[in-house]
């Protein structure tokens, strides 16, 4: 009989299968519930461009088709805006490929990664479907990247140092000055991976600095179409990073990812800059009447410069008892236990109909 333990290597036996959230469908169904706000999963709740249906079924015409490799045009698009060279620039099926395409590419075996306990769960699966050794240094008392520790747990093993900035699921983010002393104490021939999934709502706070603006060879910026843009369900995203490593990640991509439709999604909502704006103040707006909120109810939380912000209660069972009677009134939201913060429950800023929806429900909670 097929003994499944010795099939696979340890590394994998280890892993967890992805939980995914309910969906809206499935919520509506179980509770008998019409009205629901899906605040779990940091997607933009406006939707995505209205010139994305065009373009999709323009390159719907050409499915037969395998895709071009480089999205060629995209590349250009992405290169010319940041000011890089098309060689600089990646395409990929999101940024969670990027990061396998990551972990792919560059560990030798007995490598190692740094990275903080509480961050994107994604990094965690890929480099544990890799086998790679995770140093993860906790976050300060006010969820913020320990710069010192994270340089200081850098070895002669270390490939990679992994911070998404802005973080997720804290929605903090390395102070200018703090950035630029990390990087600058990075050995050259560690790479940094600057996962930049939220670069679009806080490219302009003051003291956020963009990876792109205090460039490094070693350097790898992350950023995504998921978040801002609208397009998570198109999976692409891309890097960019120096053209040498940018080739070598080409040889380990997929040859044919993103898809043509993906592609042609991206390129039309990346042309939308209005909408983008649009979104990026639905977010701001939002935030700052949750804060206003949480302070009237006595609810602690932290900051965010991201699409989403964290509530923090007082153990792994309120938070697992808040998410659940909120389910139950229709309001869909994440419990980031897996991104190593058990006691936190994760807010994803909707439209201002779904934020009612969050009030009116967590004031029901409370009063029951
Ligand atoms: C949502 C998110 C991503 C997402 O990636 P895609 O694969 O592009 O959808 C990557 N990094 C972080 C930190 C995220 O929060």
């Amino acid at each position: 009989m097929m003994e499944i333990e010795k099939l696979l290597p340890e590394n994998i036996l280890k892993l967890k299968p992805y939980v995914a959230g309910k969906t809206i469908a499935e919520v509506k169904k179980e509770y008998g519930l019409e009205r629901i706000s899906k605040l779990a999963s940091n997607e933009n709740r406006l939707g995505c461009s209205s010139n994305v249906k065009g373009a999709v079924l323009e390159a719907i015409k050409e499915i037969q088709d395998y895709p071009d490799p480089i999205a060629e045009k995209l590349r250009k698009a992405i290169a010319d805006r940041n000011g890089v060279k098309e060689a600089e620039v990646i395409l990929a099926a999101g940024s969670e490929s990027i990061i396998s395409i990551l972990c792919r590419t560059f560990f030798k075996n007995g490598e190692n990664a740094v990275t903080a306990d509480a961050t994107f769960v994604g990094f965690f699966v890929q480099a544990g479907v890799r086998g790679i050794e995770l140093k993860k240094i906790p976050v300060t008392d006010d969820y913020r990247f320990d710069v010192d520790r994270i340089l200081n747990a850098i070895d002669d093993q270390t490939k990679v140092v992994y911070l998404a900035n802005p973080n997720n699921p804290t929605g903090t983010y390395l102070k200018a000055d703090e950035y630029r002393y990390l990087v600058d104490l990075i050995p050259d021939n560690v790479l940094l991976i600057a996962d930049e999934a939220y670069y679009e709502y806080a490219a302009e706070v003051d003291d956020y600095l963009p990876a792109i603006d205090h460039r490094k060879e070693n350097v790898i910026i992350l950023r995504t179409f998921s978040k801002a843009y609208g397009l998570a369900g198109f999976r692409i995203g891309y890097a960019i990073a120096d053209e040498r490593l940018i080739t070598e990640m080409l040889k380990t991509k997929l040859t044919f990812e993103p898809t043509a439709p993906a592609q042609a999604a991206a390129l039309a909502a990346y042309n939308d800059q209005d909408f983008l704006k649009q979104s990026i103040e639905l977010v701001k707006r939002g935030r700052d009447r949750l804060y206003e909120f949480f302070d009237e109810h006595g609810v602690k939380y932290r900051e965010s410069i991201s699409n989403s912000v964290m509530m923090v209660l007082d153990s792994e069972k309120e938070a697992i008892d808040f998410t659940q009677k909120m389910l139950e009134q229709g309001v869909i939201l994440r419990r980031i236990n897996a991104f190593g913060l058990p006691n936190c429950v994760r807010i994803t800023i909707g439209t201002e109909n779904e934020m009612n929806h969050f009030e009116e429900s967590f004031i029901k909670i409370v009063k029951q």
